[in-house]
C-alpha cells in the first residue's frame, strides 16, 4: 500500500506509466477508520483497478471548533486496517497542503443544504462540496463511494456532480451497523460505556417511525409518537427528527411517500453528536 501526504506525490503515482488507463475508485474518509469506513474501500477493490483512500479531517467543515479539535485521528490505525482490505493507496494530507490559502470561492447548495444537517451546522456543506471538488480535481477518479449514512451528503455530492459535470459515477452503499444496531461513526467512541448501552435507541426510534408511518399514520402523528419515545429517555437531546423525501430531502407534511421517504435524526448523547437514517 502507497502512503502520499502531498498532491504532487499522489498524482505522480496516479500519472505514473504502471498506472495509465487504470479505472480509479476513491473512498473520501475524515480518518478514525471503521468497518463502515472499509465496507467502501471493499466495494471500491471489487469495482476498479485501482483504490484510494483520502484521510483528511476537513477543517472548514466543522462549525464547532470544539468538534474539530475531539475528532479522533488515528492514521497508524487507519493505515493496517487499509492494509488489512488491500487498499491500494492512502492520501493523507495535511491542512496547509489542502489549504495553502483559505478559498474564497463558497459553494450554496440551495433547499439541501437548508435544513436538518445545513440548517444546524451553517456552512457544513460549503465545506464538504469544496473538499469533496479538491480532492475529485486532484484525484479523477472513475468512481466515488459514498455512505448513506450520511444521506445529506449524498444528495449534496449528487449535486456537485451533476452541476460541475465531474466525470465519474457516484456509487452509494449502505449504512453499516453494530450488531445491536447502531450505526458505525468515528464519534461512537467518544461515548462512555454507559452512553453506548443506549446508543442503539436512535436506530430503534428510526424503526419505530417506519412502522408507524407504514401502518398509516401521519407524520405529525408519527413525530409526535417519537416525542414520546425520546421523553423516555432524557440522556437523548434530540436536534431534529425528519420524515422527507429521499433525494429532494423536502419535509414531508401528510404521509409518507411509498417509495423514497427517508427519516432523518440528529441528537446529542453523552456530549457526542450522533446522525443516522433509514430510507425505505
Ligand atoms: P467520514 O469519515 O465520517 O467522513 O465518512 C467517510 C465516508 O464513509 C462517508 O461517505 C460516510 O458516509 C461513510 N460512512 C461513515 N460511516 C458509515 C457507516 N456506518 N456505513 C457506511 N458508510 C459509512
Amino acid at each position: 500500500m502507497q502512503l502520499f501526504h502531498t498532491i504532487k506525490d499522489v498524482q505522480n503515482y496516479l500519472k505514473s506509466p504502471e498506472n495509465l488507463g487504470k479505472s480509479i475508485g476513491f473512498v473520501p474518509t475524515m480518518g478514525a477508520l471503521h468497518q463502515g469506513h472499509l465496507s467502501l474501500i471493499q466495494r471500491s477493490k471489487q469495482e476498479n483497478d485501482l483504490t484510494i483512500c483520502s484521510i483528511f479531517v476537513n477543517p472548514t467543515q466543522f462549525n464547532n471548533p470544539e468538534d474539530l479539535l475531539k475528532y479522533p485521528r488515528t492514521l497508524e490505525n487507519d493505515c493496517l486496517l487499509l492494509k488489512q482490505v488491500h487498499c491500494d493507496i492512502v492520501f493523507a494530507p495535511s491542512a496547509e497542503e489542502m489549504y495553502p490559502n483559505l478559498p474564497a470561492l463558497s459553494m450554496d447548495f440551495g433547499n439541501l443544504e437548508h435544513v436538518m444537517e445545513g440548517k444546524f451546522r451553517p456552512g457544513h456543506f460549503n465545506g464538504v462540496g469544496i473538499v469533496v471538488s479538491k480532492l475529485f480535481n486532484i484525484i479523477q477518479p472513475t468512481k466515488a463511494y459514498f455512505g448513506l449514512k450520511d444521506l445529506q451528503q449524498v444528495a449534496v455530492i449528487s449535486r456537485l456532480v451533476r452541476d460541475l459535470s465531474y466525470d465519474l459515477e457516484l456509487i452509494v452503499c449502505p449504512t453499516y451497523r453494530e450488531n445491536d444496531g447502531l450505526a458505525m461513526s468515528s464519534r461512537n467512541v467518544r461515548l462512555s460505556p454507559k452512553a453506548r448501552l443506549i446508543a442503539p435507541k436512535i436506530y430503534e426510534s428510526l424503526l419505530l417511525a417506519k412502522n408507524q408511518l407504514s401502518d398509516g399514520n401521519t407524520v405529525a402523528e408519527t413525530k409526535m409518537i417519537i416525542e414520546n419515545y425520546y421523553s423516555n429517555y432524557p440522556e437523548f437531546s434530540v436536534e431534529y427528527f425528519e420524515i422527507c423525501d429521499f433525494e429532494t430531502l423536502e419535509s414531508l407534511e401528510m404521509r409518507a411517500e411509498p417509495t423514497k421517504t427517508a427519516i432523518c435524526i440528529a441528537a446529542f448523547l453523552d456530549g457526542v453528536r450522533l446522525i443516522d437514517n433509514i430510507v425505505f
